[in-house]
């Protein structure tokens, strides 16, 4: 049944629903529980921003991306909804609420 994949709504409120998946540190510490991070559910390159993490193919797993551990070709590139979410930036605050409104 658990397939360490949560789908739901951002908490921050800003309307688009995110993937909870489960984080592996790049240290594992003993007794450490595993935490769950929220990623976008698409990651499109063309907008610019580098992935974060890379998942793996079953997308359930993810790892943080680092100089020493670059992403490889069987993994999936993802990126934080802490980068991307606008809710949590001031400054690029959403607009698209009121537009087309006479
Ligand atoms: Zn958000």
């Amino acid at each position: 049944m658990s397939t360490g994949r949560v789908i739901q709504p951002c908490k921050a409120g800003c309307g688009q629903e995110i993937q909870l998946v489960v984080i592996i540190p790049t240290r594992l510490v003993p007794g450490t529980e595993r935490k769950r991070i929220p990623l976008d559910l698409t990651f499109d390159p063309a907008d610019g921003l580098p992935p974060s993490h890379a998942m793996n193919f079953g997308r359930t797993r993810c790892r943080p991306i680092t100089p020493d551990h670059p992403i490889e070709d069987h993994e999936v590139p993802a990126i934080t909804h802490f980068a991307t979410c606008p809710a949590r930036s001031a400054r690029t605050p959403v607009s698209t609420a009121t537009e087309g409104t006479p």
